[in-house]
């Protein structure tokens, strides 16, 4: 009879709009499952609520009130529109809260779901992107963001790369693989950055020397990796990445398995996991109740998962799986959302997957 706490950011763009729909669905699939787990949810400010109130897209009642959470929905944020002061030398949010909770290992999967046009078959992939440094680095010079201005027409970014970083993302992809189709292949380009990526190809090797011979390795850079990705996606199973590889490479992967209105992600350190759809804000459509809240739903499922194994709690697995199956049974029958061809809206489509949930 476990009780959780969950945090919940309700962010910019379509942030509201699809965190809403998952704090509903996760409610009544907790009803349905009637398993005596109860969640307590913990609303706090990010992003332009938090500049309003707190003058901070990521304000430390924030940070504090997370703490005590074993993990959050996170929204996306439209950080590139914030005032200069919150938008330059600074870390948008969810940078700010990987770094402040070191939330390392970014889980991004992406499979061809009943119902949707993937244009690469059956492909069912998980991307881990490491979520510290590198380019979009948190460790780096120049307040954090990697950044400097030499003169008004140079600029200057830094990358930091460590064995100790890429060993653990690298241990969580390797794990994983374990449990599915037990290949890893390790994403770079150190034929040209040669110092960084050829200590994160070669450490990520010597990590998979210890899930030898069960887990057969490879290794290619981004630019035929991307290549590779459109020609043959099925044939990969797990990818580990630098950060901003990562971020490149799991939108191209989750277009082309559908939409990436279906990207779901993790990030974790361990401890407390964050979801997180793998999008931005969408600020095109936002407002609008277009957006396809799959992905944060589907990252609200990844959340619970990682809870019921963290705490050997299957109870919440269960929950996991009902929300999961009603999401999946109402993309292949309908209504879906524009993004998959659909006319739905984000509530009509919302209110679907709980209906579908209860019959
Ligand atoms: P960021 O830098 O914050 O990741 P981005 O430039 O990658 O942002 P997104 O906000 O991810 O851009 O949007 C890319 C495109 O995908 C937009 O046309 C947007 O409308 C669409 N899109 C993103 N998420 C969804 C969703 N949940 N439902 C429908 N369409 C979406
Ligand atoms: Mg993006």
């Amino acid at each position: 009879m476990a009780n959780y706490k969950l945090g919940v950011l309700y962010g910019d763009g379509i942030g509201p709009e699809i965190v809403k729909a998952s704090v509903e669905v996760l409610k009544a699939a907790t009803q349905q499952a009637n398993n005596g787990t109860t969640f307590e949810y913990k609303e706090l400010p990010m992003g332009w609520e938090g500049i309003k109130k707190y003058n901070d897209p990521v304000p430390e009642i924030t940070k504090k009130g997370l703490e005590d959470t074993n993990g959050w929905l996170m929204a996306p944020h439209d950080s590139a529109a914030y005032p200069d002061e919150h938008r330059i030398s600074k870390r948008n949010p969810s940078g700010e809260l990987r770094h402040h909770f070191d939330l390392y290992s970014n889980v991004r999967p992406s499979r061809a779901l009943p119902g949707t046009t993937s244009l690469v078959g059956n492909a069912d992939l998980v991307v881990f992107r490491e979520n510290t440094e590198g380019f979009l680095s948190d460790r780096n010079m120049y307040k954090g963001t990697g950044e400097y201005m030499v003169n008004k027409d140079v600029a200057l970014v830094t990358g930091v790369f460590t064995r100790q970083a890429t060993e653990r993302i690298a241990h969580e992809a390797f794990k994983l693989a374990m449990t599915r189709r037990k290949k890893v292949t390790i994403v770079h380009k150190a034929n040209v950055i040669k110092f960084a990526y050829e200590l994160f190809r070669d450490v990520c090797y010597e990590v998979g020397e210890k899930y030898y011979p069960e887990v057969e390795v490879n290794d290619f850079h981004i630019d035929a990796m991307t290549a590779h990705l459109v020609r043959r996606a099925e044939e990969f199973d797990v990818i580990v990445t630098t950060n901003l590889f990562g971020d490149i490479l799991s939108d191209l992967a989750g277009e082309l398995v559908g939409s990436l209105g279906l990207s779901a992600s993790l990030n974790t350190n361990g401890e407390q996991a964050m979801a997180q759809a793998a999008h931005g804000s969408a600020p095109d459509i936002a407002g609008q109740n277009v957006a396809n809240p799959t992905s944060m739903l589907l990252s609200t499922v990844m959340l619970l998962q990682w809870l019921a194994n963290h705490h050997d709690d299957h109870h919440l697995n269960v929950i996991a799986e009902v929300i999961e199956n009603a999401v999946l049974q109402t993309i292949a029958e309908g209504p879906t959302t524009r993004d998959l061809g659909g006319t739905a809206s984000t509530t009509e489509f919302t209110e679907a997957v709980i209906t579908r949930m209860q019959a």
